[in-house]
């Protein structure tokens, strides 16, 4: 389908598309997994349709219906998601059967980052430009779903993620998978002076700032944190990017720059 490439494939349930990570579904015996897009669900107007934010202003009960449609299709247990308050933060939760349930019970639980070795928990992180990234330790059987905007890049979410697996769960950093869904692109993610000066400040990689005229710059997030991974050890063949920019393809993904009041993409993570 339209999105397939050497990363990921592109399937169509239903109405429902989503893709998956060719790297992850080497592994679909233990692991199932899906980005989602925006098609195929009940929310109408900006947020059509299958708008996976609980937190848009889109009606709860559609949202609720869309996640029991992809639970449905991709063999999730609805009443076990997990799904954290996304704040930019760089908090991580572990997830067990106490604290998961989240989008059925509306508990809210803030995080950008959650972790589980238990089965049949999905891990949920939704975006719209942020990136979400997947982790997948096949050996130590661990997940990972971190929420990553400009803001995570900063303060380093990821790259914690992945230090607290190989620390505190005796991951080691050659055995993880590190997959970047769908997110902005270099093209697409211009900022001003204010922002600029953090990554200038922050970061000292080559080719990550790009300026584009006297106010404007362009920033790789994407380059920036493929360099903050691989500095934690993580090898190169184990780190995939999806390759896709959902501001670039706003009819098929929702895009917060591009349309400010809108929905979000979902990406589901669990162990069988
Ligand atoms: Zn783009």
């Amino acid at each position: 389908m339209k999105y397939d490439n050497q990363e990921v494939v592109h399937k169509k349930i239903g109405d429902i598309q989503y893709l998956q990570f060719r790297a992850l579904l080497k592994y679909k015996d233990n692991l199932q997994h899906c980005f989602t897009f925006r098609h195929g669900g009940v929310s109408s107007d900006k947020y059509n349709s299958l708008n996976l934010g609980l937190n848009t202003g889109d009606n709860i009960q559609n949202v609720k219906q869309n996640y029991i449609s992809v639970c449905n299709i991709m063999n999730f247990n609805y009443d076990n998601l997990f799904r954290g308050i996304q704040t930019h933060s760089d908090k991580l939760i572990f997830v067990t059967k106490e604290n998961c349930g989240s989008v059925l019970k509306d508990i809210d639980i803030e995080c950008d980052g959650s972790i589980t070795n238990i089965a049949n928990i999905p891990l949920v992180t939704n975006s719209a430009d942020c990136m979400t990234v997947l982790i997948y330790d096949n050996t130590n059987k661990y997940i990972a779903s971190i929420h990553s905007g400009w803001q995570g890049v900063i303060n380093g979410i990821v790259v914690k993620a992945i230090n607290k697996l190989i620390n505190e769960f005796n991951c080691s950093s050659k055995n993880l998978i590190v997959c970047i869904c769908p997110s902005i692109c270099k093209n697409c993610f211009e900022v001003m002076n204010d922002v600029k000066e953090k990554f200038e400040s922050k970061f000292r990689y080559n080719d990550i700032i790009i300026k584009k005229d006297d106010t404007h710059y362009l920033i790789d997030l994407q380059l920036i944190l493929k360099n903050e991974i691989l500095s934690t050890g993580v090898l190169d063949e184990n780190i995939h990017f999806s390759g896709i920019c959902n501001k670039c393809n706003v009819e098929d993904f929702y895009s917060f720059r591009n349309d400010k009041v809108t929905g979000r993409m979902g990406c589901f993570i669990m162990l069988k």
